[in-house]
């Protein structure tokens, strides 16, 4: 199902080189009717069926966490991403993004949940035969059989391809499996599990393996959080797998895995952007209701200051996530073979790998911030299980730990961008010298707009500018050796996040904007003014949610180029590289003060995030 609109079908990382068109960007605003009902779905699911069963869930009733996934499979919450063909509802990757959003109201049950419709599935979907399609996808879509993946071991755990795990190729064609896998999501009580094991020692491999092969669980593990998802070791001891089980080719393991990873990060981001719209209206709600020295905590200056700042914060991340979504669906509608087929779905995810990467980095450090906060606004209150702002702090934790850690995926931002570029599919190296002509250049001349956010639009394409001059000075100062600097990667990554970031907001911002400034002169004449104040009202605070992110960004922005470019070069290159960036970024600083306490009074009206 196409989305209603068309975004642009730009190629992953190319919005770093060009500007972008507002209307052809993918936003909540533009979501349809169907977008609002899946949303309506999974949310009331979860808070109605879920939400209320947590302390059992938490008691680790995986009979009750199985029922939950049968009745999510009854609603269509588990086949959002697979053709009706095999069980599915086959909705655009949109509707994906939204049932992520809104499964992680429940982080516990979010996660079980995953394991099955993301990281058994969307493998299944992508890489599996047409026989084991048909044989597995209905059972695990229906909810009869639940899901795990099975990567990460002690051994290895970033370094996957380390895997110890042996797969031994028997005379007739079928493996014996021998090897322990560690920290496995559903892992005490998975039917079906995706494992991933080396051939001979050697061809790292996925393998689709039923628990009735002989697979053992491990003791649950003591987390920190997740305390409702299952966590164990699986144990493989001589468990015969038939040889058409293998998923995918043999020695063809790590596609199955990093394309999957791919698609699961960029659900991570949304997931995590559930858990703040909700963090965000449990501290509004906090903040009106707590009294203190005779009034609400929501009056006060530095409450309204981390409210405001939780918004803005969670409005970049929401805006780049429909965003990347939008160019998903987009770039899937022209596949070949249609939106229908998991290759065009492959292609679609590896194509926009750096901005799944972005998703889950970004998604879930502004998550962490916003949950921190959560627990400063309730005080004492925040730290003790009463309420549930201490356990949303534990169980997201490890969103910057699995699906890749965030260091792991800052590495991979730039790394994709300076493969993509030395193979000439992204035009970053002509960029970069043409912008090195451009510093040496008479400045040029700038001309007046009085557009909305026309400050911000030309703050992003001078980040944009500041990206590629750090990061050609990168590949020309280490050429090969640029994957052995890690600090000067991570400082490059933290820049491209708040690019991409700071562009979303501010496109999504624009275009709400100018929509109801139109519609705004049309209902003078309808006098229809109430839905055009408040459609009004919602787009002056979404500009100011987007001012806000600039503004700092720039801050951000700057300090880590400073940082990097000083890393790089000195003496008189130095200084003149310092005068590039000055000549680039030169970003006013604006009241922000003002822009929080209106973010933040309106949540705090609504007690709830503004934009959801
Ligand atoms: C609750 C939970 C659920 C999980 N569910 C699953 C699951 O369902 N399936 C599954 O397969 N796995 C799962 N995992 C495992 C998870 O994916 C791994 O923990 C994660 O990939 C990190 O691996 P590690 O723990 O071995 O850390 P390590 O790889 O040892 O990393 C330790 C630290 O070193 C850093 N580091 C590592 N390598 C590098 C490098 N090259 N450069 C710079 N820094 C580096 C890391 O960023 C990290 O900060 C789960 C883990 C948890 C905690």
């Amino acid at each position: 199902m196409p989305t209603t609109s068309a975004p642009a079908i730009l190629r992953g990382g190319e919005w770093l080189l060009q500007p972008s068109d507002a209307d052809a960007v993918f936003t909540p605003e533009r979501t349809t009717e169907e977008h609002r009902l899946i949303a309506q779905t999974a949310q009331q699911f979860v808070d109605n069926e879920v939400l209320p069963v947590l302390d059992r869930l938490e008691q680790k009733d995986w009979a009750l966490a199985r029922d939950l996934i049968k009745r999510a499979a009854g609603l269509g919450l588990l086949g959002v991403d697979v053709p009706e063909t095999y069980g599915g509802v086959g909705l655009d990757k949109v509707s994906s993004l939204i049932v992520s959003e809104r499964m992680a109201r429940s982080a516990s049950f979010g996660a079980t949940w995953g394991a099955t419709a993301n990281l058994t599935v969307i493998p299944l979907h992508l890489f599996g035969t047409e026989a084991q399609k048909r044989k597995y996808l209905p059972r695990l879509l229906a909810g009869e059989i639940v899901g795990a993946y099975a990567l990460s071991e002690t051994g290895s755990g970033s370094d996957a391809l380390g895997a110890r795990t042996r797969a031994a190729r028997q005379p007739d064609g079928s493996f014996v499996l021998n090897g322990e896998k560690m920290w496995i999501t559903n892992g005490g009580f998975a039917d079906l599990i995706v494992v991933f094991a080396k051939v001979d020692g050697e061809q790292f491999t996925a393998f689709l393996v039923e628990r009735p092969f002989g697979v053992k669980s491990g003791k649950e593990e003591h987390k920190m959080g997740l305390h409702g998802s299952s966590t164990t070791a699986l144990i493989f001891q001589d468990v015969h797998v038939p040889a058409e089980n293998v998923l995918g080719e043999i020695g063809k393991g790590h596609k199955v895995a990093f394309n999957v990873l791919n698609f699961a990060r960029f659900k991570l981001g949304a997931a995590c952007a559930g858990g703040a719209y909700g963090a965000i209206g449990e501290a509004a709600k906090y903040a009106a209701t707590r009294r203190q020295f005779g009034q609400p905590i929501a009056s006060f200056g530095a409450i309204k200051h981390k409210i405001g700042e939780m918004v803005s914060r969670t409005y970049a991340i929401e805006s780049l996530l429909y965003r990347t979504a939008g160019l998903v669906d987009a770039r899937m509608a022209g596949a070949p073979h249609g939106s229908g087929d998991g290759s065009a779905a492959l292609a679609a995810f590896e194509e926009y790998a750096v901005e799944a990467s972005i998703a889950k980095v970004a998604g879930s450090e502004a998550l962490d911030f916003v949950l921190d906060e959560n627990i400063q606004i309730h005080g004492g209150n925040g730290y003790v299980r009463d309420y549930p702002a201490e356990r949303h702090f534990r169980d997201a934790r490890v969103n910057r730990i699995f699906e890749g850690t965030n260091e792991i995926n800052r590495l991979l931002i730039p790394g994709m961008l300076v493969r993509r570029a030395l193979k000439g599919e992204l035009a970053l190296i002509p960029a970069a010298k043409a912008l090195q002509d451009e510093l040496v250049g008479p400045p040029s001349l700038t001309s007046s707009d009085d557009s909305p956010l026309a400050e911000e639009r030309r703050a992003i394409e001078a980040f944009k500018k500041v990206a590629l001059m750090v990061l050609g000075l990168a590949m020309q100062t280490y050429g090969e050796k640029l994957t052995d600097e890690q600090e000067v990667l991570m400082q490059l990554a933290d820049i491209v996040i708040d690019v991409y970031s700071a562009e979303s907001a501010v496109l999504r911002a624009f275009a709400a904007k100018n929509k109801s400034q139109v519609s705004g002169l049309k209902s003078q004449v309808a006098d229809d003014l109430n839905l055009e104040t408040r459609a009004l009202r919602l787009a002056g605070l979404q500009v100011d949610a987007a001012r806000v992110f600039v503004n700092d960004a720039a801050l951000r922005i700057d300090a880590a180029a400073r940082q990097a470019l000083a890393t790089m070069t000195e003496g008189d290159t130095l200084r003149t590289m310092l005068a590039g960036l000055r000549r680039l970024l030169k970003v006013t600083p604006i009241n922000t003060v003002a822009l929080r306490r209106r973010l933040a009074d309106e949540a705090v009206a609504r007690g709830a995030y503004p934009f959801a």
